[in-house]
């Protein structure tokens, strides 16, 4: 019996509209929720996402501003916008645009963005809360693969749970979010012996690796639910860390790729910006 489709494109329409909502209300008060994305070199990939997240802000009308800064940028000039950023009232979320070039700190530069504008929950403060279980900005990605599971009403709590990956920006806030839904929590990495071995063994199992198809049908358990964080480029074409079609005979749920947790990404970018709009206005 192949899976049922876990689909991004569908339930981050229904967030989108729930957002534009919200939005709309804050409009009507006089209240524009701001959005600013800082995007440095010209890495093509980086310049997609940047433009999705513009097209995502103009859809639910909140205010985007993309700072536009050249490869050579020095970190001095990079922290200055951070700064100028964090101090103006207008905007509400900040996002800076991974990978930096190389020459960039990146982590010295996420710090510097105030914790409650972090829309991409990457800031220290809201990755430390996160791990306390403490009302924080949590990391898009994995809110929104959280989402999807929960609006489908997939069970969590008492399931088994195997994140592979443990990046700070998918793996471990994806571990920490199952385990706050009371999920049996694995983390699995590079160095994990039998990988399979764990991947059997989980309810629900995410992959966040980075490899084309990666997990193969045989790693799967019958029933499972298959939730696929990679987003990787094949010959042109993008496919997840899941070999999508044989898994999906066995799973009870699937995300694909594309049309799976990439649109709950930007949707969740949004969820944080109206966030933390709403908080700094009714201040
Ligand atoms: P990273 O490269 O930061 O992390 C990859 C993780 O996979 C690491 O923890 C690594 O282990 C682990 N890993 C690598 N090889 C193996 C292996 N052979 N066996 C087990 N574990 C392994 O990637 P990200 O977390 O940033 O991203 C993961 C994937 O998700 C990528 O395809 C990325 O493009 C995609 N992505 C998708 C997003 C979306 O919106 N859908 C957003 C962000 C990322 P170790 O720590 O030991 O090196």
């Amino acid at each position: 019996m192949p899976a049922q489709i876990l689909d991004g494109k569908i339930i981050s329409a229904q967030l989108e509209a729930e957002l534009k909502l919200r939005v709309d209300a804050m409009v009507a008060q006089g209240n524009i929720p701001g959005l600013t994305v800082i995007l440095v070199g010209d890495d093509p990939a980086s310049q997609t996402y940047v433009a999705n997240k513009e097209k995502a802000c103009a859809r639910l009308g909140v205010r985007s501003t993309t700072l536009r800064m050249p490869a050579d940028t020095t970190q001095e000039a990079l922290e200055a916008e951070i700064i100028k950023a964090n101090a103006d009232p207008a905007v509400h979320g900040i996002l800076v645009q991974l990978p930096l070039p190389r020459h960039l700190d990146s982590d010295r530069a996420l710090s510097l963005i105030l914790p409650e504008k972090d829309v991409d929950g990457f800031h220290d403060i809201n990755a430390g809360r996160l791990s306390r279980g403490l009302d924080c900005v949590v990391a898009c990605t994995p809110k929104g693969a959280l989402h999807m599971l929960k609006t489908a009403g997939i069970d969590i709590s008492g399931k088994e749970a195997v994140v592979v990956g443990r990046s700070n920006i998918v793996g471990k806030p994806m571990a920490l979010l199952l385990l706050q839904e009371n999920a049996t929590v694995t983390v699995c990495h590079s160095r994990t012996k039998d990988l399979a071995e764990h991947t059997r063994r989980a309810d629900i199992l995410v992959a966040a690796i980075g490899k084309p198809r990666f997990i193969t049908a045989d790693m799967v358990k019958e029933g499972a639910v298959v939730v696929d964080v990679g987003i990787n480029r094949v010959d042109g074409k993008l496919c997840g860390d899941v070999d999508f079609e044989p898994v999906a005979e066995k799973a009870s749920w699937i995300t694909p790729v594309p049309g799976g947790v990439g649109k709950m990404t930007i949707a969740m970018l949004m969820s944080n910006t109206v966030d933390a709009a709403e908080k700094a206005f009714a201040k």
